[in-house]
Order: C-alpha cells, then structure tokens, then sequence
C-alpha cells in the first residue's frame, strides 16, 4: 500500500498503487472500482478502517473531497466498534457467548478449550505463532459445531449436504449452494464466538437455503420452523454482529 504523500505535485496515480492510504488519517484508504459508479464509504471493523470507493482514477480528487467532508462520520463510526480482543496471551475473548482468557503454557502440544475455568489453553513454542494457533483451534472448534448442527437440520429437511467449508468470510456469516443434489455450505469461524443458538441459528438459516434458495417469505417459514427463535436470532446478529469481528482484531 502506498501513500497519497507520493502523489502530490499533479503525479496521476496508476492503479498499481491501490489501495492507497490517506495520509492525514490513516484510517482512510482508497480502494479503486471498476464496477463501482460513485463514491462510497465502507466501514471495514474488523481492519477498523474506512475504505472509500473510487469510481475510476480520475474521481480520486473528489473522493479525498468527499472523505474530508464526512470526517465526523468517519470519526463515530469507528469510535462505535467494540474494542478489539487481540489473540494475545493474557487476553479475554468470546468463545460461546462467553469471556474466554487466552493462556500460552510453555511446551508443545495441541490447543484446548477448558470450560470449566473459562480458559482456551494454547501452547506455541514462540509468541509469534501464538496468534495463528488460537485462530486455528477457534477454527476446528467451530467446523466440529457448525458441521453437527448443519447435519442436524439438513436431516429434519430430508436433504442431503456435502462440503461444510469454515472460513474468514468477513460479509456474511454462511452461505450455501446446490450443486448435483447436494448442499455445499460455507460459515465464518467467527460462529463460535457467539453464543451457542446464534450458532444453531445460522445452520437452520442455511439449511433452510437448501429448500428455497431466496429470502422469501416461503424461506423464513422454513427457517422458523426449524428454529423458533429465529426472530431474536437475527435481532441479536444485527446487534452484536461487529463484537464478533473484533475478536482477533487489533
Ligand atoms: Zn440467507
């Protein structure tokens, strides 16, 4: 990523050089859009950015315009995020709706969660890798509920699934596919930091998907029917849905 600092002095930026950060606020940065047919702003929580959309490199002017006018929105939407819960050892983060402390014991071995005393117990030989081995047992945690449920309403609807995929999906929580009979699901790991009906919720929606592949009304009688509580499952998304992206961020 390159700074606008370079571009000063009537220099056109090509497009190699996004996406470029504003370099009087660093939570700024410019993303160049092909598809894009006006300037937009985005607010990115997990990366706690602002990526303002530019329609084609001559509208860059008027988007660092449009960027510095809206300054004070810029400012309370991301005074707003929750705070970060970095994956640090030491530090606290959600696992199962709940506040889990992240403990690094010296040695090797495999990561676990504890329950009893609200501990996910991660050995790394170095802190560096300290990050990516909470991530990976968040991870596998999540693939072994997420595939449980995902069977489990996939069942009571009579369909079959094939692929659970878990991963980094930072726009939706889960999405699903038909392909030769079969569904192809795929959810954020992220999943697992709520509490366990979000979870189950998400599955259920999902699933649903495999009978009516559309948000329509048929789809939410589906859904409901295979989660009652499918109502305050979205209320709670709506609501927490960003406290969820702040765990591993910072
Ligand atoms: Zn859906």
């Amino acid at each position: 990523m390159q700074s606008l600092a370079k571009l000063s002095g009537g220099d056109t930026p090509d497009k190699s050089q996004f996406p470029l950060r504003d370099e009087d606020d660093p939570r700024v940065v410019y993303m160049l859009s092909d598809r894009a047919t006006r300037i937009s702003l985005k607010v990115k929580p997990k990366r706690r950015e602002v990526h303002v959309i530019v329609p084609g490199l001559r509208s860059l002017a008027k988007a660092r315009a449009f960027a510095n006018e809206q300054r004070d929105w810029i400012d309370v939407q991301l005074e707003h995020l929750p705070e970060p819960m970095p994956f640090v050892p030491g530090g606290e983060i959600l696992f199962q709706g709940d506040r889990y402390r992240l403990v690094n014991p010296p040695g090797k071995g495999r990561g676990r969660v504890d329950r009893a005393q609200r501990k996910i117990v991660v050995p790394s030989p170095d802190i560096d890798s300290f990050p990516g081995r909470v991530r990976r047992l968040l991870i596998r945690e999540a693939r072994a509920e997420l595939e449980a449920a995902t069977h489990h309403y996939a069942g009571e609807l009579g369909k079959r699934v094939g692929k659970v995929s878990v991963r980094d999906q930072a726009s939706r929580w889960g999405s699903a596919i038909t392909r030769a009979g079969e569904g192809h699901i795929s959810y954020s790991w992220r999943l697992i930091c709520a509490p366990p009906d979000i979870l189950e919720y998400v599955c259920a929606h999902e699933c649903a998907h495999l009978v009516e592949a559309n948000h329509s009304a048929a789809f939410w009688a589906v859904c409901e029917r295979l989660f009652p509580e499918t109502k305050m499952a979205k209320r709670w998304l709506r609501k927490h849905g960003q406290t969820l992206h702040a765990v591993g961020a910072g």
